[in-house]
């Protein structure tokens, strides 16, 4: 059985927001996003007591759930207000969805691995968090149906930038995506005009792979 909620919790998320807040994240928003949802249920109840480190931890199919550090980082990068419709590459245990669910943006998220997507589509709305569409497919594609978007976020490192993703944003709208194989660059695109992007990077992270579909 998932353990409970606790003040111990509490506690140990608010060391862990002190700890992104020393390492450079600012944005009130995202902090105070990582001070409430609790982490310890988006992973095996096994890591209980270490899930408000700042690591990635395994949460099944050799996948993780990303380090918080990231996860903020990625976030402010993001620069979403509420009500912004963001698409999420990569829903993994869902904890950067409740993350963007928390900051008030209508979120949609696809995932490849078909046994994570089940348990996180069951999993999320449990906690209150209700995403707009969950879906599971090839994230390489985007999300044309209900595309264009103010945000997307890439959770896995991409060997390349997929062109539908700049194709799915609104102009003005931001791709915050890690680019390369081990380690990745985080890349922030800002679309300009229908053919306009400002690119900047930021420093090398370290991702599981955005997997391509073979077929
Ligand atoms: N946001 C997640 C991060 C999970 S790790 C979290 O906070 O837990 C990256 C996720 O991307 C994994 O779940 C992996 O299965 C998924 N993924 C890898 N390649 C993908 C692809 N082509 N399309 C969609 N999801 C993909």
């Amino acid at each position: 059985m998932k353990s409970r909620d606790t003040l111990k919790h509490a506690g140990k998320r608010k060391q862990l927001v002190d700890v992104l807040i020393d390492k450079g994240i600012k944005d009130e928003y995202v902090l105070t996003a990582i001070r409430k949802i609790p982490r310890h249920l988006f992973m095996d109840s096994g890591f209980g007591d270490h899930a408000y480190q700042d690591k990635a931890f395994p949460i099944g199919a050799d996948q993780t759930i990303s380090q918080p550090y990231t996860v903020a980082f990625q976030s402010e990068l993001l620069e979403v207000e509420r009500g912004d419709k963001v698409l999420e590459i990569g829903t993994g245990s869902g904890y950067q969805t409740a993350v963007l669910c928390e900051l008030g943006c209508k979120v949609y998220s696809i995932e490849r691995q078909q046994e994570l997507f089940k348990k996180t589509k069951l999993f999320l709305p449990k906690l209150g968090y209700r995403p707009k569409h969950l879906s599971f497919g090839d994230g390489y594609k985007g999300l044309e149906e209900f595309a264009p978007y103010k945000g997307i976020i890439v959770t896995a490192g991409a060997p390349y930038v997929p062109k539908p993703l700049l194709a799915q944003l609104e102009i003005g709208g931001r791709l915050v995506i890690p680019v390369g194989n081990d380690p990745q660059v985080m890349t922030l695109f800002i679309r300009k005009s229908e053919t306009k992007f400002e690119k900047h990077e930021f420093g090398e992270f370290r991702f599981v792979p955005l997997l391509e579909d073979k077929n």
